[in-house]
């Protein structure tokens, strides 16, 4: 066993700025993960009290590396996970990184993909206590009213999740008992106190009309998915959920409310509402759980491009880099859609692109992921989004690039080759048009060929150039 020489004592389980400092003045001054022992203050004794170890060695200025901006966020989430672990293997994937700025895409790597998931059950606990968290009413000694909730979270989220709340209840007086940490939030100021039991919160029914009136107001009925409802919603969360009652009423009006948004989003909107409205639907899609793909990707990778578009551009699913990116069309493929679309005098920035598909789906092989052609019934769960985007957009014209975004376009199966080539009226009432997605061209391997597909490919979008000018 190695001989442990460093340890180092963060304030809290989820203190990431502790960890940051002390991992970066480890690395600099080339301490193994093996030789440091991590504590956090006033948990479980000092274990380690009888070992020889040595202060932190110094680090001034910047840490002297730079570290990229994608680490920092995986970090500063994973670092919340419950494992005891992870200030080590954070610690060692920081000396990687290191090393070389490159680590992190590594996907194959058993570090890399130990971290992420990491990360990602955080981000799936974080979203839980949006969703499952429930106030008990109490009065307070002025009179005033508070609203009490117990929550036990399966990591150390509390106190990065207490953003939300404040931001979602900013005018309630209200407390969050965890077994970790109590959050209090007075209307103006947030404040922490020690961890609490389960007995310190209120008994009693949560506060029916609170929850039923903020339920029925963010219940949207186009996303009314039962099934989906009661997988995602764990059984020790249901007894505390009075808006359950709720539902039964509310999908009986689904389809009236559904055809309201529907007509709403039909008017015409001013373009920083759209362009709100897409940022509001791209936030709300990195939470998507409609289908298993978000369990393996790194994050959702949602359109871009002007909210006044006329032209959307539709292809398949990120890809590898897309993934890690969280941009659409920046790997090799959107760097030959890019050459073309400028062969055919279009301009890119004046573009909304997306995928049918916004998870990256992929099988892992050795250190690469390779590319899995998504299913029905994933371009079926996402084609919530794809709607959604439409509806904001209005596009004027839309072209889908490949048999998926083809089929997410027509919600049915078509044949490029006899779909290619000319107009379509959408059920919309917007004008479709069919391609090949670029990473064919990339696959065609004779040169001829390829020359070949790609001036057709150029042609296809020059006829969608001259059209989109005729319809002016
Ligand atoms: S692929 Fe689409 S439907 Fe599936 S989880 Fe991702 S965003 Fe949601």
């Amino acid at each position: 066993m190695a001989e442990i020489l460093h340890r180092v004592t963060l304030a809290a389980q989820d203190d990431f700025e502790g960890w940051r400092e002390a991992a970066r003045a480890l690395v600099m001054h080339g301490v193994p993960p093996e030789s440091v022992v991590w504590q956090v203050a006033g948990e479980g004794g000092d274990l380690f009290s009888a070992v020889a170890a040595m202060p932190l060695p110094p680090v001034g200025g910047d840490g002297g590396f730079n570290v990229p901006r994608g680490f920092i966020d995986i970090a500063r989430t994973a670092i919340a996970h419950r494992d005891p672990e992870r200030f080590a293997l954070l610690h060692a994937l920081l000396g990687r990184i290191r090393d070389w700025p490159g680590a992190l895409a590594d996907r194959a790597d058993p570090l890399v993909r130990r971290v992420e998931t990491m990360a990602r059950q955080v981000r799936r606990d974080m979203h839980k206590m949006h969703a499952f968290l429930r106030f008990r009413e109490i009065a307070e000694p002025d009179g005033a009213v508070r609203f009490v909730a117990w929550f036990e979270p399966d990591h150390h989220i509390a106190r990065m999740n207490a953003g939300f709340f404040v931001r979602r209840f900013a005018t309630m007086r209200w407390s969050i008992l965890t077994p970790e940490v109590t959050l209090h939030w007075d209307g103006a100021s947030l404040c922490e106190g020690p961890a609490a039991q389960r007995a310190d919160a209120p008994a009693g029914d949560p506060v029916e009309q609170v929850w039923r009136t903020y339920y029925a107001s963010i219940f949207n009925p186009a996303r009314l998915k039962i099934g989906a409802m009661l997988k995602e919603m764990p059984k020790k969360y249901w007894k505390n959920m009075p808006e359950t009652a709720l539902v039964p009423e509310l999908i009986a009006g689904a389809q009236a409310r559904e055809a309201g948004m529907i007509r709403t989003a039909a008017k015409p909107q001013q373009g920083h509402d759209r362009k709100a409205a897409l940022a509001a639907l791209a936030e709300e899609a990195r939470g998507c759980t409609r289908c298993d793909l978000h369990r393996h990707a790194t994050q959702t990778v949602f359109g871009e491009g002007p909210a006044n578009a006329r032209l959307m551009i539709v292809g398949e699913q990120p890809g590898d880099q897309e993934d890690l990116a969280g941009r659409p069309f920046v790997g090799p493929a959107g760097q030959l859609f890019d050459r073309a679309m400028a062969d055919a005098g279009l301009d890119r920035g004046s573009v909304y692109v997306t995928n049918a598909v916004k998870h990256f789906k992929f099988v892992p092989r050795g250190k690469r992921r390779l590319h899995q052609s998504p299913n029905g019934g994933e371009i079926k769960a996402c084609r919530w989004w794809y709607e959604q985007e439409r509806l904001v957009l209005r596009p004027r014209l839309t072209l889908a690039m490949g048999a998926t975004a083809a089929r997410q376009m027509f919600g049915k199966i078509v044949t490029i080759s006899a779909a290619r080539g000319r107009a379509h009226r959408l059920e919309d009432g917007g004008e479709g048009w069919v391609t090949v997605h670029p990473s064919f061209l990339l696959r065609v391997q004779d040169e001829a060929d390829r020359r070949e597909e790609y001036a057709r490919f150029v042609e296809d979008l020059v006829q969608v150039k001259e059209r989109l000018t005729a319809l002016d």
